[in-house]
């Protein structure tokens, strides 16, 4: 006789979570009249000249697949932007991979370099993917906590208390999501004294690179003797306003960007063709828009931060992205709590920290990447929540 399984669900797909921020995203969708500091994507449109190259493919008829790793031009003017903002060589032929967004490029980076047991080191509060990219590569994700006294900024000592045999890379993110941290080029030496202790890779996600509000960002990838130890993340939906492109790339040393080239062709097999020539003229052409929405961006930050820090929830500057982290400590909710009883009482929608990781639990995340009035509305009405808990 046939017994029937219980699931055809693999035991580590059942029990992945998902994604916390999705969750607040789709009730707030449900409701009206809800100011959303949800979810992290730029509130710009793609910059029409930009829009117009991917219309300009199709009119040419260049709807056919690329090659895996992306169209030469393409590569070509990433290496080029490699080299003239971050001052990092890569060989465009050979270490630089096109790819479905970030996501895809940190998927295939962990499935590339991980064997059963290995262990990635992830700096938390961090992006909701890290962990379980981790996990389905068969790795184990061990995690560390960067707290807001050390500006969100994970200490050595931190590392080496969690670093074993079995240690195979660290994976960093700045500036960071949900934190909005950016880490100084000493706060990379740092990180690269250590890799270098323990013989480690470093996956750098700078998908926010291009919003740094300070002048000094600095790409782990160009800090001495770094590059071949990194496998650097970037891409084009934040600092081009391209998310629903999905667009992203992957640089590293040839011996491991052919490696990734493997899985990413049976994975993926490339991306998509008309995205990728508009990439190629927000890489050529784009520098004033995206100037531009730096511009923005640094105006919100600097009132939303205020505004926190007034209300006496107390927010850290961040040096990039478009997150406001502050802590909620003071009001006595968890952070899931807060984010709840705000949505239903006031409407206004934002992601409670823990979904980012431990250290991000008295914490709530704001992308101020929405209109100044929206943010203003949304600050009245956070401030008279706070104000209705403490009567
Ligand atoms: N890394 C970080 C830190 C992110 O915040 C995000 C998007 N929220 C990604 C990667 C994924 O970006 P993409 O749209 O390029 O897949």
């Amino acid at each position: 006789m046939i017994t029937s399984r219980k699931s055809y669900v693999s035991k580590m797909v059942s029990e992945l979570k998902p994604s916390g921020i999705r969750k607040f995203f789709d009730l707030a969708a449900g409701m009206e009249g809800v100011i959303s500091l949800g979810v992290g994507e730029p509130d710009f449109v793609t910059p029409w000249h930009v829009r117009e190259e991917a219309i300009r493919s199709l009119e040419q008829g260049f709807t056919a697949y690329t090659p895996n790793a992306g169209l030469l031009e393409l590569r070509q003017e990433i290496a080029q932007y490699m080299y003239n903002e971050f001052d990092v060589t890569y060989d465009p032929e050979h270490e630089v991979i096109v790819t479905v967004g970030a996501s895809s490029a940190i998927d295939i980076a962990m499935r590339t370099i991980l064997d059963p047991g290995d262990e990635v080191i992830v700096v938390e509060p961090c992006f909701v993917s890290y962990v379980p990219t981790v996990e389905l590569a068969g790795g184990t994700a061990v995690t560390v906590q960067a707290l807001q006294e050390n500006d969100f900024k994970i200490l050595p000592e931190q590392l080496e208390a969690v670093t074993t045999e079995r240690t195979k890379a660290i994976m960093i993110c700045s500036p960071n999501n949900p934190t909005g941290t950016m880490l100084s080029k000493a706060d990379l030496e740092g990180i690269a004294t250590y890799a270098i202790k323990h013989d480690l890779l470093v996956i750098s996600d700078e998908i926010y690179a291009e919003l740094a509000y300070d002048e000094n960002y600095t790409s782990f990838a160009a800090i001495n003797n770094m590059r071949e130890r990194t496998i650097l993340i970037n891409g084009f939906s934040k600092g081009f306003a391209m998310t629903g492109w999905r667009l992203g790339f992957v640089c590293a040393p040839q011996e491991i960007s052919e490696a990734m080239l493997k899985v990413f062709q049976y994975q993926l097999m490339c991306a998509s063709t008309m995205a990728q020539y508009a990439a190629i003229e927000a890489l050529r052409n784009g520098r004033p828009e995206v100037d531009m929405m730096v511009k923005s961006y640094r105006r919100r930050r600097n009132f939303i931060v205020e505004s926190f820090n007034e209300m006496g929830l107390s927010c850290h500057n961040p040096g990039g992205a478009f997150y406001a982290f502050p802590s909620i400590k003071s009001t006595g909710l968890s952070s899931q709590e807060f984010a709840e009883q705000l949505l239903q009482q006031e409407k206004v929608a934002v992601v409670p920290g823990d979904v980012f990781g431990e250290s991000g639990e008295g914490h709530i995340r704001c992308s101020y990447a929405s209109s100044l009035e929206n943010l203003q509305e949304a600050v009245t009405r956070i401030k008279r929540f706070v104000e209705s808990l403490e009567k």
